[in-house]
């Protein structure tokens, strides 16, 4: 039984709808990952799993059970933050029992000068002291139990944030950004102790992000939305391989994948008006299909840039370009270039980035800006998209 389902959920704030029709089975210890461009409606996906924000319409259940109208206490779920307020006068001990001690607060626990005998004594009931201590040790916060706060590092402060939301050892785990406040190194690292903690606590994640390598490197699945509509559920690996349209190309890869507006001519296929070789192989799929244009999508990875081909080769496809953004990165290139042969001045400046496409090549190539070449690839490489709907085309 899936552990989490989203059944038609939808939600609107007024006339707005953010999120439509949201449907999807998550299997029990699942890391799902919510991917998607600022304002699509990840958060108030995660806000709804909470029980934070009311769904409009539709169904979500934890088992089998119907859970829209259960409080966020109910729910058993932990909600990470993008934002870690811990308590800066409290111990990490305190601040990781500190949801425990809620749970067993009464009303007049919050009489001054009663509040802190009451916690004070909870705090030695061997049921709590195991439980903190057991979530600290699954943090590897056990050296840093009785420092405050100010006195740890950013990561191992989200990681007391961590600790404390999950030591009511919840059956759901919620994450909104939880990183985007850290630096790249401490990132990485972070990154790399959440999937040890799912692997560890084997239950499942819902985590929401826009960082296309947090959704690659941490979830077995990624919903990648946009405009509140899921536009491809599916492993990392079916998504950056098979993208099921257009936004999703674009949106996973780094750069993005290319895409060519191709049309049909007598020979084959151009593209941006510049004929490519050994391109009958899809002419024909577009001919079946009935449409004189398509957009051809290409990841920057599986290009060739050649600029004295030497050696044909039968099976692969090319054509004319000219290169005019070369990027250093050390172990790789990344070549800017335009389709068709260079101009006789080739004004560099002019060229915005978006309007170039782009290949990526092993760093030890050189090139020379606004040389003429040859583009490579083979058809295996080639995503096919319809022009107008940007939906994936099967050949
Ligand atoms: P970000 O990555 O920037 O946090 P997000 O994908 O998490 O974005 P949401 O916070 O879920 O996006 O917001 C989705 C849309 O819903 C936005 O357009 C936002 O303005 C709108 N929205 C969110 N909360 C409310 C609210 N309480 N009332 C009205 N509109 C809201």
């Amino acid at each position: 039984m899936p552990s989490l389902t989203f059944d038609n959920v939808t939600k609107s704030f007024g006339k707005f709808t953010v999120i439509n029709d949201f449907s999807a089975e998550i299997d029990e210890n699942e890391f799902l990952v919510l991917l998607g461009p600022s304002g699509c409606g990840k958060s108030t996906m995660l806000r709804m799993v909470a029980g934070l924000t009311e769904i409009s319409s539709g169904e979500l259940k934890f088992g089998d059970e119907v859970v829209n109208d259960l409080t966020p206490k109910q729910r058993g779920i932990a909600f990470v933050f993008q934002s870690y307020a811990l308590y800066p006068h409290m111990s990490v001990r305190s601040n990781i029992a500190f949801p425990l001690l809620m749970d067993n607060f009464r009303w007049w626990h919050h009489i001054p000068f009663v509040g802190g005998a009451v916690r004070r004594q909870l705090m030695k009931r061997s049921d709590i002291k195991d439980k903190v201590e057991r979530t600290a040790e699954m943090l590897e916060l056990t050296d840093y139990l009785d420092r405050r706060p100010k006195a740890l590092s950013g990561g191992q402060r989200q990681r007391v944030a961590v600790a404390r939301s999950i030591v009511r050892e919840p059956s759901i785990y919620l994450f909104d950004e939880p990183l985007s406040n850290l630096d790249a190194k401490l990132r990485m690292q972070m990154r790399a102790e959440i999937s040890a903690l799912h692997a560890r606590v084997k239950k499942t994640f819902v985590y929401v992000t826009h960082d296309q390598v947090e959704a690659m490197t941490m979830g077995t699945r990624i919903a990648v939305m946009n405009g509140g509509v899921i536009q491809q559920l599916g492993t990392p690996r079916d998504i950056y391989e098979t993208p099921a349209n257009v936004f999703v190309a674009r949106f996973i890869g780094s750069p993005p994948m290319n895409i060519f507006a191709a049309t049909l001519t007598d020979d084959g296929l151009s593209v941006d008006g510049v004929p490519v070789t050994n391109s009958h192989h899809i002419a024909h799929v577009l001919r079946s299909r009935d449409l004189q244009g398509v957009s051809v999508g290409i990841r920057a990875e599986k290009f060739s840039v050649l600029t004295s081909p030497v050696f044909t080769d039968p099976d692969a496809l090319s054509f004319a370009a000219h290169t005019m953004l070369l990027e250093h990165l050390g172990a790789e290139t990344v070549v800017g270039f335009k389709a068709g042969q260079a101009p006789e001045r080739v004004d560099v400046g002019a060229a915005a980035s978006h309007q170039l496409h782009y290949a990526r090549i092993p760093g030890e190539q050189h090139y020379e800006i606004g040389a003429n070449c040859q583009v490579r690839f083979k058809d295996s490489d080639i995503h096919l998209f319809h022009p107008e709907t940007g939906e994936r085309i099967e050949r």
